[in-house]
């Protein structure tokens, strides 16, 4: 590998458990760095979780996984994408938000991610609680909707919690759709399990034309026949990609506030998201991983290594629009 601006601190150079950890080891590239421009694709923290509902610490999120994430050599070795050759990717730093203030967070985050729009950077982001989408969603399908798929346990298509709250991480897409953000019908849920407060997300769901895949049709047909279908429904046009660690088995990935059993193992949580490629993916985050339920870091592990299988889709969709 040519020895770039961009190119990761290599592992031979200075080992990994080694240096300041940024993602993947890449260039820490704020918006006043003067090689800011140049980016293509930006991986950036939202260090967020004041959109949880049940056991918090997804704020925690990003740091873990940046920790984890220098644990990430340059190239798949499954498909043998080297994306850091491919497009240059840094690591933007994180989005700062208000702790004390939901709607002023929303604000900053949406603040943030219109100037890495603007700068023609796609984001990769590290949550994070659910919540954090909608604000990055706000500046990537500003100018028209997105096709979306999202990895979960849960819809996140309620439309209200405790009588008066619309902003959670149980309602993001739901407003995303009201919105105008996500077209409902390139819209592909896939993972859906566990115990429901009602159907009323689901009829949500049905009205719309939203695609559910829920846990047991998952278990029968399989990653590539899914993922298959999941390429169908949003076609070539641009897509987001939402990634909810809870998608995953607790048993692979425990380190979250609404864990669901049942749920696929870590290969395939890998295989999904392989499942990506060939797909103009805009921008994708992965959230949900609290550290604090992540007492070995292998929920944060897992993470950072699919959010490596989404970079390599977008470094690809990146180099075949030039
Ligand atoms: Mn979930
Ligand atoms: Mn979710």
């Amino acid at each position: 590998m040519t020895k770039g601006f961009f190119t990761p601190v290599a592992g031979f150079d200075l080992p990994r458990f080694a240096g300041v950890p940024s993602f993947m080891r890449l260039p820490h590239v704020p918006f006043e760095h003067p090689r800011f421009g140049e980016v293509e694709v930006g991986l950036i923290g939202a260090p967020w979780d004041g959109g949880t509902t049940n056991r918090p610490g997804a704020r925690h999120g990003p740091r873990q996984l940046r920790d984890l994430s220098t644990m990430i050599r340059a190239m798949n070795g499954e498909t043998w994408v080297a994306p850091f050759e491919m497009v240059n990717c840094a690591d933007l730093g994180d989005v700062a938000p208000n702790p004390g203030d939901l709607m002023e967070s929303m604000a900053r985050m949406e603040a943030f991610y219109s100037r890495v729009v603007a700068a023609g950077i796609r984001p990769l982001t590290g949550g994070g609680d659910h919540l954090c989408s909608l604000p990055i969603l706000r500046a990537v399908a500003k100018d028209r909707p997105v096709g979306f798929i999202q990895f979960d346990s849960h819809t996140d298509l309620n439309d209200c919690y405790f009588g008066t709250s619309r902003y959670n991480h149980g309602t993001p897409f739901r407003r995303a759709i009201e919105e105008g953000l996500i077209d409902p019908k390139r819209y592909c849920l896939i993972g859906i399990r566990g115990t429901a407060y009602g159907r009323e997300d689901w009829d949500f769901a049905d009205s719309v034309g939203i695609r559910i895949i829920p846990i047991g049709e998952y278990h029968a047909r399989g990653a590539e026949d899914v993922m298959a279908e999941a390429r169908e429904i949003v076609g070539a046009a641009p897509v987001y990609v939402t990634y909810d660690i809870d998608f995953v088995d607790p048993t692979f990935a425990p380190g979250t506030g609404t864990p669901e059993v049942g749920g696929p193992n870590s290969w395939e949580a890998l295989q999904v998201a392989r499942g990506l490629r060939g797909l103009d993916i805009v921008g994708a985050d992965l959230v949900e991983v609290s550290p604090p339920f992540d007492a070995s870091g292998g929920t944060a592990w897992l993470g950072i290594s699919l959010m490596f299988e989404m970079l390599c889709s977008m470094a690809e969709a990146v180099a075949r629009g030039r």
